[in-house]
């Protein structure tokens, strides 16, 4: 198990300002609910000790298993395209290190969140944050299956390079709801699409900015 430092000491909550600022000022997250959330969610504690110094800054860093938490801005620029309210029901495809999920939950909303690989999935039971964040649902399996069983959501949020937009996730998604999808282009990099479905069953897309995800895999490991 990584090392962890849990203790949120008023330079981590001052270079958390800082990241906060850099968000709004530079990078134009007009949100200001997103913002307030990555105020109040400490990354350190998402990320391995050796880290603790760096985690406010604009970067994604590797987690186990061979995968990445979400830059910052990432997470934000995802967040605002999903229009988050208090109310939303939202799947997560890609738990990796729970922050994205943490930054919903502390949003209110109730997210269900799906890890493909069992080491990261099982690093939920030690999640310093579970007794604060009740709303976050945590499921090991493939995020291409969805999860019926709870379906519709309000929202849907892909965390991966996803090579095309899943039939069965559209599925589970409720009329009117948003999906945020980033989509492998030929070259290495992705492009974000936000897609909203009608109530005919057909969807509109929205096409954003370029990104970088791990990609999004078949099966279970
Ligand atoms: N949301 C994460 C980002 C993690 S990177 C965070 O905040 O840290 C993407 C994650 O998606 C990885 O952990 C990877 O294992 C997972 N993943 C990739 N394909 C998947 C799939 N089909 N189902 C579920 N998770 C998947």
């Amino acid at each position: 198990m990584a090392k962890r430092n849990y203790e949120d000491s008023y330079l981590h909550k001052g270079l958390r300002k800082q990241l906060v600022d850099y968000l709004r000022e530079t990078r134009m997250i007009k949100d200001e609910s997103v913002l307030r959330a990555i105020n109040n969610v400490p990354r350190h504690f998402f990320l391995d000790s050796a880290f603790d110094r760096i985690a406010y800054e604009d970067r994604a860093f590797p987690i186990e298993s061979g995968q990445t938490i979400s830059q910052p801005y990432t997470v934000a620029y995802q967040t605002q395209l999903l229009q988050i309210k208090n109310t939303d029901s939202v799947l997560e495809i890609g738990t990796g290190s729970i922050y994205q999920a943490s930054v919903l939950a502390e949003m209110g909303a109730d997210v269900f969140t799906i890890e493909r690989q069992k080491k990261l999935f099982d690093a939920q039971k030690e999640f310093p944050l579970k007794e604060k964040y009740p709303n976050i649902h945590f499921f090991y399996g493939d995020g291409y299956q969805g999860l019926p069983d709870y379906a519709p959501f309000d929202k849907i949020l892909i965390t991966a390079a996803a090579p095309y937009i899943p039939e069965k996730l559209m599925a589970q998604l409720k009329v009117g709801g948003k999906m945020v999808i980033p989509i492998q282009d030929f070259d290495d990099a992705q492009t974000m699409m936000r897609i909203t479905k009608n109530d005919d069953g057909t969807w509109e897309e929205e096409v954003f900015d370029k990104f970088s995800f791990v990609p999004m895999l078949k099966g279970e490991q």
